[in-house]
């Protein structure tokens, strides 16, 4: 039980790799908040956790919105009084080519995956400081954050935005005790990909970039999480950990 006794807030965990990752913290002991803007399917998986013996909360918000972020955050503490472990992990991705790529769709990608993960990070940063400092902060980054893919510029730059953001909380916080790392995912299967995974054509010259040759699947970004969160990852922040069959490499 790595992470017993601990408090683990997770953006985005209704489905796919926040889910997975709310149901293995909770396996290893930890209390999950459940944090999302889809009442009914974040409710379900918490309710999933709850059935397997561990212990786990759903609170709605968007992460877009301060008032709401402040809000979800509260109804938390007044559940379970601190934030131990966040994973800044709600995210969207509608790709759309450069030239035609809408104002509208560049500050919707910039405003849940970036202000998001900056609204929700300094909002539990000064709850974790003021419970006397210590916590494990988790940036759902992509391995587009690193390397550019086409059509998609705006979650390109959002994703980079976030391993910048990653490293400068890590910077500041670390004399609070508070660790800030980033996970890079590469193709994981889940909602979101589903239109390049469930499209065999399409897939086929894509798993030629990935050395692996495999899609991953979201309990193998789940594992990254639980390391960086527990105290195995003790002496490392401001690390961007790279989880994609080595398609970065190539
Ligand atoms: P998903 O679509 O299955 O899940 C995304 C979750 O985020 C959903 O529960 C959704 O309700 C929530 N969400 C979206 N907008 C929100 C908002 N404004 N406020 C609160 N919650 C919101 O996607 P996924 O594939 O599980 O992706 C999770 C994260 O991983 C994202 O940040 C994504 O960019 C990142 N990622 C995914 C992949 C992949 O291949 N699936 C690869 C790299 C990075």
């Amino acid at each position: 039980m790595r992470l017993q006794g601990k408090v683990a807030l997770i953006t985005g965990s209704a489905l796919g790799i926040g889910k997975a990752v709310a149901a293995r913290f909770g396996a290893e002991g930890a209390r999950v908040a459940m944090m999302g803007n889809d009442r009914e399917s974040l409710e379900s998986a918490a309710a999933e956790i709850k059935g397997s013996g561990g212990d786990a909360i759903a609170v709605c918000a968007d992460v877009r919105h301060a008032e709401e972020v402040a809000g979800m955050l509260q109804s938390v503490l007044d559940v379970w009084g601190a934030v131990d472990i966040l994973v800044n992990n709600a995210g969207i991705c509608k790709p759309a080519p450069f030239l035609t790529l809408s104002e509208a769709d560049w500050d919707l990608h910039m405003d849940v995956n970036l202000k998001g993960t900056f609204l929700v990070g300094q909002a539990v940063s000064r709850a974790m400081v003021k419970q006397g400092g210590g916590g494990s902060i988790i940036n759902m980054s992509s391995v587009n954050g690193l390397a550019a893919e086409a059509d998609q510029a705006h979650y390109n730059a959002s994703k980079g935005g976030i391993n910048l953001l990653t490293m400068s909380m890590a910077l500041e916080l670390a004399p609070h005790g508070i660790r800030v790392n980033a996970i890079c995912p590469g193709l994981i299967e889940t909602r979101l990909t589903a239109p390049l995974v469930q499209n065999a054509e399409a897939l086929a010259p894509y798993l030629r970039t990935i050395p692996m040759g495999r899609v991953g699947q979201p309990d193998e970004i789940a594992d990254a999480a639980l390391f960086l969160a527990s105290a195995d990852a003790r002496y490392m922040t401001g690390h961007c950990l790279v989880v994609d069959g080595g398609q970065v490499i190539k």
